[in-house]
């Protein structure tokens, strides 16, 4: 394993047969990859973990993708955060000094829901600026796939992040995960229309799919790379009850979990200084699952601030972790040793390094 690490260092194109065999790295061999993963990041990024308050904004979804607990078709109560409801979350992760917030969402290309979330963005840029953030939090907005126009006008304003998974980078797989309607080109081209609009743009596969070797999830690694992502937010499969995928049998959750952690430590080391988010889905299968995530490269946390009455109903998989306040959440992370960064964006660094590349 020593050898395949110094192998993966060393060599400015890594190959998807190397990556593949680190992928299948376990029991003591984890170790090795995660601390290779460590110093990485402590080398490109830093240690400190940046802090983005979450929050749902409304599960009604137009999409009916096979895996998700708030598809179109889902039997669930479907809500929508008010504007002030919003604004009051926002206000709360300033108090708590999370210096990002997400605004995360089903999928609703209409105009009427951008010109919604446009007004709710402009509102929380005017209305969180203080002596450290002095144009406000910043905010990334995972809402799915529009138009250009659309993100053209989401980015004016005032969004500057964006996050719009892949899910896979294999296009079969792609296409037992979707309905007809979707296409991986079509992800492809919202990513390259919000690196044009000026987004500092994150993408992210779904690990431990039916159907996924581990072949496909280290070609994945290979595209986030190619796609020259400035962050990367990924987790395990959870199955839901809710979707036609239930049932399907998969991985065992220890396999999953592991792939999850693996995965992380092998972008870090291919793609060294994005922004890394150890997700929710890891804490799925594991109680301290966010936490192991940071220890294997991730440098990005995104507590959940949506209010408490509607989280169940933001339902993507089944067991979705929704108690842990975001205090918690801080203590646990200087626990292992790591400093939260308080009141600062949090940029990555990789969309500095693209933007220079490209003037
Ligand atoms: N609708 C938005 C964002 C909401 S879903 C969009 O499409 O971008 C956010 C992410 O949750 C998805 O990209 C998917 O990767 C993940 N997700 C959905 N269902 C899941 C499941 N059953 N297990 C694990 N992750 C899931």
């Amino acid at each position: 394993m020593h050898h395949l690490i110094e192998q993966l260092q060393a060599c400015q194109d890594p190959d998807v047969g190397l990556l593949t065999e680190l992928l299948a790295a376990r029991g003591d061999d984890c170790e090795l990859l995660r601390a290779a993963a460590h110093e990485c990041m402590r080398q490109y990024v830093g240690e400190a973990v940046y802090f983005r308050g979450l929050v749902e904004v409304t599960n009604i979804c137009s999409q009916n993708c096979y895996y998700c607990g708030i598809r179109k078709d889902a039997t669930v109560v479907r809500y929508r955060l008010s504007e002030d409801e919003i604004l009051l979350a926002a206000r709360e992760c300033m108090r708590l000094g999370f210096g990002s917030m997400v605004l995360q969402s089903g999928e609703i290309s209409s105009d009427a829901y951008v010109d919604f979330i446009c007004r709710v963005v402009a509102r929380i840029k005017s209305e969180t600026r203080s002596d450290v953030l002095t144009d406000g939090l910043g905010i990334t907005l995972s809402i799915g796939v529009l138009s250009r126009a659309q993100y053209q006008r989401l980015f004016d304003a005032g969004a500057h992040r964006y996050l719009l998974r892949i899910e896979t980078s294999n296009e079969k797989l792609f296409r037992t995960l979707h309905p007809e309607e979707q296409s991986l080109a079509g992800r492809y081209e919202a990513i390259h229309d919000l690196q044009s609009v000026g987004f500092q743009t994150g993408t992210g596969v779904m690990i431990g799919v039916p159907g996924q070797s581990m072949h496909m999830m280290a070609a994945d690694i290979l595209t986030f790379r190619r796609l020259d992502i400035d962050m990367v937010g990924m987790g395990p499969y959870l199955p839901s009850q809710n979707t036609p995928m239930a049932g399907v049998p998969i991985l065992s959750a220890d396999e999953r979990y592991q792939l999850g952690l693996n995965m992380i430590a092998l972008t870090r080391l291919v793609c060294q200084d994005i922004n890394i988010a150890s997700t929710t889905a890891l804490e799925g299968l594991h109680p301290s699952g966010r936490l192991e995530g940071l220890r294997y490269g991730a440098n990005v946390a995104m507590p959940n601030l949506s209010p408490v009455e509607y989280r169940p109903n933001y339902r993507l998989y089944d067991d979705k972790p929704t108690t842990q306040s975001a205090q918690d959440a801080v203590a646990a992370i200087e626990q292992i040793g790591r400093k939260v960064a308080l009141n600062t964006l949090g940029d990555p660094r990789h969309y500095y390094a693209r933007r220079q590349r490209h003037t």
